[in-house]
């Protein structure tokens, strides 16, 4: 009897989502590091043709990211900004996409990039505000594009509510679905057309991979996509697709402890006296927990905060934590911290970075799975 693959909970499609076709009994994928596959006639390919084109391990990591993400479509890219750039080279030029206004600042880079060479045509809005969302629909709207929850301010935008509205002008939504991955929420099944991550962090959760996914069930973006994944060829290599195949096993695990964890350091960081503000969308006083509590599973395992003084307190903190990591990136074993200002989110200009709550001191915090005490008296002895 064949394996009822869609019956099994999101634990058991994330260890078994690689080797659909087990080679010599193998219990993993086999990395297929051929560049290009032999024709059995001119032009008439058994499979595969070319490694730009296509690969067995990078259709294995599509095909697990698509089942997790619930999707039918999936494509795999050498980084969450290839992702990205590959859904914006699907726009015509003059499009109009509205955006959330807290974006990665390498998607803000990317979109300005856009602005210029493409003449598309952005509005950047506080999701949360329904109305603004729907006055800004013009004739020339072809895509909506939000993360939730944001980085860095955590802000939760309603995908439901808001793909709703889209749907009503037939304008495709993407969600960048990278802090909160499918364990915390699937996009698609709350009315997203597609769903984008940047791969490099929880889904690989390892620090030793840059990538990126698309995700979707629509078939007409898939085409478009799979023909601009070919063209432009920002394509991860078999090793990279590999190594995202083994972190998947295990995500369900480490989402669930590193949750468990900001849980607890939110609640921590929030009566520290040293801390003026924690933005976390699992603490009561975040304005938009009980969306969080309604969309997600759990409020995901990043915390920014904001501490007394500003600057100079903010670099004070960094520079005195040992356990966690001060570098950029996130959703990794181990804990990280950063300055969205100085670092991340540094290509967004001051102004705009004041205007969304970016101040020169807010901290990120991405926790990870080490011993929460162990976090704790990191965070404490610095904060000190
Ligand atoms: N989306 C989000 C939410 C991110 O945080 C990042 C990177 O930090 C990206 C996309 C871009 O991903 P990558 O660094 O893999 O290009």
């Amino acid at each position: 009897m064949p394996i009822d693959r869609d019956s099994w909970d999101l634990e058991t499609l994330a260890v078994h989502a690689d080797c659909r076709e087990p080679f010599l009994g193998a219990v993993t994928e086999p990395i297929v590091l051929s560049t290009t596959f032999g024709q059995p006639e001119p032009g008439r390919p058994i499979r595969f043709e070319y490694g730009r084109s296509g690969n067995p391990t990078r259709e294995a990591l599509e095909q697990a990211l698509a089942s997790l993400e619930g999707a039918n479509f999936g494509l795999a890219f050498a980084s969450g900004s290839a992702a990205t750039l590959n859904v914006l080279a699907t726009l015509q030029p003059e499009a109009h996409v509205i955006c959330g206004d807290d974006v990665y600042g390498g998607t803000f880079r990317l979109l300005e990039h856009a602005r210029k060479t493409q003449r598309l045509e952005i509005t950047r809005l506080d999701l949360r505000d329904i109305r603004a969302f729907e006055n800004a629909f013009r004739p020339s709207t072809r895509l909506v594009w939000f993360e939730t929850p944001t980085n860095p301010t955590l802000k939760v935008f309603d995908i439901t509510l808001l793909s709703a509205v889209a749907a009503k002008y037939g304008v495709r939504v993407v969600v960048d679905n990278t802090f909160a991955t499918p364990i915390l929420q699937r996009p698609l099944s709350l009315g997203a057309t597609a769903v984008v991550h940047s791969t490099t962090k929880y889904i690989n959760g390892h620090s030793d991979v840059v990538g990126g996914a698309v995700l979707t069930n629509d078939s007409t973006l898939y085409e478009q996509l799979k023909w601009t994944q070919n063209a432009l060829g920002a394509v991860p290599s078999p090793f990279d697709c590999y190594l995202t195949l083994r972190g998947i096993k295990t995500l369900p695990l480490r989402i669930r402890r590193s949750c468990e964890t900001a849980a607890q350091l939110g609640t921590q960081l929030a009566a520290h006296p040293s801390v003026e503000h924690v933005f976390y969308p699992g603490l009561p006083d975040h304005p938009d927990h009980e969306l969080a509590a309604r969309q997600m599973n759990m409020p995901g395992a990043m915390i920014s905060l904001q501490l007394r003084g500003g600057l100079e307190p903010a670099r004070n903190f960094l520079m005195k934590l040992r356990l966690f990591t001060l570098a950029e990136s996130l959703g990794a074993v181990e804990s990280l911290a950063e300055h969205p200002a100085s670092m991340t989110h540094a290509s967004i200009p001051k102004a705009e970075r004041d205007r969304l709550g970016i101040s020169d001191g807010l901290v990120r915090l991405s926790v990870g799975i080490e011993a929460p005490k162990d976090l704790w008296a990191d965070l404490e002895q610095a904060l000190a």
